[in-house]
């Protein structure tokens, strides 16, 4: 059989080598227990940090390890199929406050921020969603009015993975609330600050080896050297550019599908059933040859899309599509694996129940599969 990965650079073949021996070591073997515990493992964060792959694609002077886009999908993908809450949890700490913060952060918040982060040494969270504000980002109702040197923040935030244990958070807040999503701006606010708490944690269905919670702001005052990026424009300066949230969702939904097809060849070899393995049959040999196939058209969106942005050509399409087809193929390719694991898959302590209540998330989030194919459908010029 061709490598499918014969394309990769040596460096990167090396890379995913290094991923997988780390994941195998490190993370297969707390996977379950974090899940159970609804606990993000603070531990395996740090090492992460110090072994340079929290900064992978971030440039040397902030303390990151360089590399391209294309090296990012390929640690996306390796960490989901260890477990996805745990590769969501870092998704949100890297690609979504890190990468504000290096895009549009001044030096002094980089400095004091960023590098630590990039590190390991602190974790941060990005918090958007509102009880009202989810797909529509417009209705943001959190309000940061300007004081003198400062803003004041009033309002809450629900749904903001690692609120419990970061210890920054990235927040999006409306400086101008009759401009909607044009008067939106990013405030850095650190766990301590008076006037923010972090409330209610919340359980979730899936992904929980990721923590989640409410966030409250009660006339927190923020200095305005915390403002991230252009007042009223950070946030669609972010959306922009940060499209490499669409390239990573599609990277974890194909770590996960890849995780649910090996366990379920290594079960269809074993299963004997009618005298003979279950993976003899012709209907589950058809099924798994389709989930196998799914799996790496999805990863060849990714890595297109992936490869495009580090071309420096346009990506919004393919960025949509990979993070469309990957994440709604993962759910397929999830729920088939259950069904040929049978009642031993629908087992609390199996690893595709786990599989099965993690895939969703990913449809969701980054702009839900609806959203994309409005993106799609705009760029074909419908
Ligand atoms: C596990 C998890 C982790 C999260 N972590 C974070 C985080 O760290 N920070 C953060 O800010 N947020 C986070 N969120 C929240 C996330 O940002 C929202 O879930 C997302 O923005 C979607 O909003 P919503 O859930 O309110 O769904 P809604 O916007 O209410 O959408 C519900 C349904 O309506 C559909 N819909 C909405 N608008 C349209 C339309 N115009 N056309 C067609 N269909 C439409 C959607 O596709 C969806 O199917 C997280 C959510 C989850 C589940």
């Amino acid at each position: 059989m061709a490598d499918p990965d014969f394309y990769l650079s040596d460096a990167q073949r090396e890379l995913q080598r290094a991923l997988r021996e780390l994941v195998a070591k490190e993370i297969a073997p707390i996977t379950a227990r974090c899940d159970v515990a609804e606990q993000f493992p603070k531990e395996l964060f740090a090492k992460l940090g110090t072994l340079g792959y929290l900064g992978l694609r971030f440039p040397e002077e902030v303390g990151g390890s360089g590399g391209s886009n294309l090296d990012y999908a390929v640690l996306c993908e390796e960490l989901a199929y260890g477990s996805a809450g745990i590769a969501l949890g870092i998704y949100v700490h890297v690609a979504l406050a890190c990468a504000a913060l290096e895009r549009f952060g001044s030096a002094e918040l980089k400095r004091e921020w960023l590098v630590p982060a990039l590190r390991g040494e602190r974790i941060g969270g990005w918090a958007f969603a509102e009880a009202g504000a989810g797909s529509d980002a417009g209705s943001v109702a959190t309000r940061a009015a300007r004081d003198g040197d400062a803003y004041v923040l009033s309002g809450s935030k629900l749904f903001i993975t690692n609120a419990p244990i970061a210890d920054f958070l990235i927040v999006v807040a409306s400086t101008a609330p009759e401009q909607r999503l044009k008067g939106l701006s990013l405030f850095l606010v650190e766990r301590d600050r008076p006037g923010f708490r972090v409330a209610r944690p919340l359980s979730k269905l899936g992904v929980r080896a990721s923590e989640m919670a409410e966030l409250v702001f009660d006339d927190c005052r923020v200095p305005a050297t915390h403002l991230v990026g252009r007042e009223n424009r950070g946030f669609l300066d972010a959306l922009h550019t940060l499209t490499l949230g669409r390239i990573a969702s599609a990277a974890f939904a194909v770590g996960l599908a890849r995780a649910a097809l090996d366990a379920t060849l290594a079960h269809v070899r074993e299963r004997r059933q009618f005298g003979q393995p279950i993976g003899s049959f012709q209907a589950v040999r058809f099924g798994v040859a389709d989930m196998a196939l799914q799996v790496e058209a999805a990863r060849l969106l990714c890595h297109r899309a992936a490869m495009a942005a580090d071309r420096g050509l346009p990506h919004g399409r393919e960025a949509s599509m990979a993070k469309l087809y990957a994440t709604e193929v993962c759910t397929r390719i999830v729920e088939r694996a259950l069904h040929y694991h049978g009642a031993s898959g629908f087992m609390s302590e199996s690893p595709v129940a786990r599989f099965y209540r993690d895939c969703k998330v990913f449809e969701l989030g980054e702009g839900s599969s609806e959203l994309q194919r409005e993106m799609i459908a705009r760029e074909l010029g419908l």
